[in-house]
């Protein structure tokens, strides 16, 4: 009889317990489901704020970017066509850097101070502007640099290490040669666009263009200061700028892409 008295009680004693464990981790789940829902809300509205802003963002404008980069870059002067190439640049909101020779720069200090006041980039491209004596010993390309970063130190006031060597980095550059520029800091830049402004027609410039620039995202298109060039550039820009290029000037912190690393994208 007793037995049977403590088996109940037992058993109450056990349903009892369940119960309260029961009872406690219904209101666990609910404590957690409540917090789930306020944080999913929090989660929820971020997101929703996150793809407001985004959508705000893209049709303020500017972001309509597609990504797709042209480094115009424009050899051998300053010339009497520098200001007619700086006009039709600022004309399609185009930045260009120019590889400037160091007599040019003394002749036309005016408008190395243009290429500058518009947000080009001046770059240098040599005092001799001949393989013969940029390559006669594995220092004379870096002086010729050296002596051109002077210059324009004394015309505008400001340094640049951005460099192109005449011809291109190759096949002319001898590696020493390569190795001593690298070391003192200059960012050698080749191409992977040559428009041939120099030799052929303004037509014929803007068909390279477009048969050169054909699936590629990144180009950097190799122009000169000459009539022709003045002549052509506007043709040429309005065709990228309708294929949805950016034009960006060359920035000294940025990797070179040169025909030694073979980088071009
Ligand atoms: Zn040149």
């Amino acid at each position: 009889m007793s037995k049977n008295i403590s088996k109940k009680i037992s058993i109450f004693i056990v349903i009892c317990l369940l119960l309260i464990g029961v009872s406690t981790k219904f209101g666990f789940t609910y404590a957690n489901d409540y917090e789930l829902i306020k944080n999913e809300d929090i989660y929820l509205n971020t997101i929703t704020d996150t793809m407001y802003n985004l959508s705000t963002e893209i049709s303020k404008g500017p972001s309509k970017s597609t990504g797709k980069k042209a480094y115009i870059t424009i050899d051998d002067g300053p010339s009497k066509y520098t200001d007619d190439i700086i006009n039709t640049l600022n004309k399609h909101n185009a930045k260009a850097t120019f590889f400037m020779i160091d007599r040019n720069m003394k002749l036309y200090p005016n408008q190395v101070k243009n290429i500058i006041e518009n947000g080009n980039t001046p770059g240098f491209h040599s005092v001799s502007h001949d393989i013969h004596k940029l390559y006669k010993t594995n220092k004379s390309a870096k002086e010729e640099f050296d002596i051109n970063r002077q210059t324009l130190l004394e015309v505008a006031g400001i340094e640049s290490s951005v460099v192109r060597l005449p011809y291109g980095s190759k096949p002319y550059t001898p590696h020493k040669c390569y190795e001593e520029l690298v070391e003192a800091g200059y960012k050698m830049w080749d191409w992977d666009i040559d428009t041939e402004d120099w030799k052929v027609s303004s037509d014929q410039a803007l068909e390279n263009v477009k048969l050169y620039s054909k699936g590629k995202d990144n180009i950097v298109a190799l122009m000169h200061e000459k009539k022709q060039t003045a002549k052509s550039l506007d043709r040429i820009l309005r065709y990228l700028s309708e294929e949805g290029y950016e034009f960006v000037p060359i920035d000294e912190s940025e990797t070179p892409q040169n025909f030694w690393l073979k980088n071009f994208k």
